[in-house]
């Protein structure tokens, strides 16, 4: 049995600075970011990935960035495209949960959500640097959903062939996923990778508040034979399925 993940794009934020992407590098360059739910199926299973940004509204009132979300981004409208009803989806797993990848949190009532103890507990007590990315002082969307979290420490088997594993750097329990294809298994990098240039040139994606902790999980990915599928690169959108 292996998987298939279908990208769905939840919006773009655009016209980002690119140094703080790329850790300085692209001074004066902007990028348009763009954002996913990753659809994982394995012939019996249907698990989601990620939940996008809320709303464009949203994104210019709290985080003062422009997000452009359409109707052609709507999660609902997206998964019933792929034969899914968001009203009875079970599985959702979180890479972390920043205010861009949990967006979608209220539109799941009968998810689950798999998320890393190390980071529900800094993110519901972020030190002052990480308090916007939270919405710390602004509502904790996350919060109301703690019940219908599965909470996770390390390593876990999500099923045959799907696995999690902590990749901090980013967010202190970001977590990233290794997915069996039919004949390679793809990394799930969420915001670890933001674009392929920050694992081709080992540049850490930003905001990346520990460095040194994102270099130590650089070299434990290094040593795997995985093809790197990046949580911001809207290259990803070239292909329509990865099996
Ligand atoms: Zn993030």
């Amino acid at each position: 049995m292996s998987w298939s993940i279908t990208p769905l794009n939840l919006g773009w934020l655009r016209h980002r600075p690119k140094e703080a992407i790329t850790f300085q590098h692209g001074k004066g360059e902007f990028v348009d970011l763009a954002c996913f739910a990753w659809l994982l199926r394995d012939g019996e299973r249907t698990i989601l990935v990620d939940l996008g940004p809320e709303s464009t509204e949203h994104a210019a009132r709290v985080h003062k960035v422009a997000l452009e979300k359409t109707p052609e981004h709507d999660l609902v409208d997206l998964l019933s495209a792929h034969g899914v009803d968001a009203n009875a989806l079970t599985d959702v797993i979180l890479t972390h949960l920043h205010w861009d990848h949990i967006g979608g949190l209220p539109l799941l009532p009968a998810a689950t959500f798999l998320v890393q103890d190390i980071e529900l507990r800094y993110g519901v007590y972020p030190p002052a640097f990480d308090h916007r990315v939270y919405e710390f002082t602004t509502g904790a969307p996350f919060l109301p959903f703690i019940r219908r979290m599965k909470i996770v420490s390390g390593r876990h088997e999500i099923a045959p062939g799907l696995t999690a594993i902590l990749t901090p750097g980013h967010s202190p329990g970001h977590q990233s996923l290794l997915v069996e294809g039919k004949d390679v298994t793809y990394l799930l990098a969420g915001d670890y990778i933001d674009l392929d240039e920050n694992w081709d040139k080992r540049i850490p994606s930003g905001p990346t508040p520990d460095v040194e902790a994102w270099h130590r999980t650089y070299d434990e990915l290094a040593k795997l034979n995985v093809v790197m599928l990046p949580g911001h690169d809207g290259r990803v959108l070239e292909r329509e399925v990865y099996d």
